[in-house]
């Protein structure tokens, strides 16, 4: 590692971190010297993940939390900052997709997706970015979609919580920046994870979690007077 992308002390939250993008991005921020705090639901994947980012050295903490639920993440914010102290960074990558024809997709599946893709990343920014002004810097970094640039036959609830959350990254990157603090969106095509079956891809062709995790290092070791706003990932060959 080249040392100017070192980051020795910074706290770093990066939500749905138990597997695919979330837990690359915290091998690769751990690696980089970041004191990692990660969440998910599900307790045991979290305790894997966990164990296997110890192993590499990582400066790791670990609350399972619900990111729709405003009161699983006030501990998780208050469980990193009683830990690891004020947070640096905060990665909103939690995401679900459930796909198919609008006319056979329920208010069940439109309130599951927008409330974890799109809401979730309105309260916890809400929740972190306080400290972030007092303190006159930070980085939110959102794991948005090329889903939020186009539209797909039955990605209709998946694309409208992408395409608002550009909308969502870019306003509260105008309240935030006159404070010192970056906001920023990184949007992949299809990356290769457990997220949604890709078939007919070549896996080997695809997006790799580890391409993500080398965009959002790109993004927090910018100079301070720099700010990358949008970054947009595809893969060199079409899959
Ligand atoms: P995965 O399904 O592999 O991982 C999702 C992670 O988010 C898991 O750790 C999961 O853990 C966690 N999670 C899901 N819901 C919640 C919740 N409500 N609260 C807390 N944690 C949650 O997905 P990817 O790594 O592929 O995707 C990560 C992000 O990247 C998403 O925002 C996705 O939209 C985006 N993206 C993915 C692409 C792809 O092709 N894979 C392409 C472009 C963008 P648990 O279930 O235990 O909570």
């Amino acid at each position: 590692m080249n040392p100017s992308d070192a980051i020795p002390g910074q706290v770093a939250l990066i939500t749905g971190a138990s597997r695919g993008i979330g837990l690359a991005i915290a091998r690769r921020l751990g690696k980089m010297g970041a004191r990692v705090s990660i969440c998910a639901r599900d307790q045991a994947n979290l305790e894997e993940a966990v164990s296997g980012l110890r192993a590499e050295g990582s400066d790791v903490l670990a609350t399972a939390a619900d990111v729709t639920r405003e009161d699983q993440i006030s501990t998780l914010v208050r469980n990193t900052r009683q830990n690891l102290g004020p947070i640096d960074i905060l990665v909103n990558n939690a995401g679900i997709g459930i796909f198919g024809p609008f006319l056979q997709q329920s208010e069940a599946d439109w309130d599951a997706v927008i409330n974890t893709n799109l809401k979730s990343v309105f309260l916890m920014s809400r929740a972190v970015a306080p400290e972030m002004i007092q303190r006159k810097s930070g980085q939110i970094i959102n794991i948005g979609s090329l889903a939020g640039k186009n539209t797909f036959a039955n990605g209709a609830i998946y694309c409208a919580s992408k395409w608002g959350l550009l909308g969502l990254t870019g306003c509260m990157a105008e309240d935030l920046r006159g404070h010192g603090i970056r906001v920023s969106a990184i949007c992949p095509g299809s990356v290769h994870t457990e997220f949604s079956p890709h078939a007919g891809k070549d896996a080997s062709k695809m997006l790799q979690p580890d391409d993500v995790a080398h965009a959002v290092a790109t993004l927090v070791t910018q100079s301070p007077g720099s700010f990358i706003s949008e970054v947009l990932m595809r893969p060199t060959q079409k899959p």
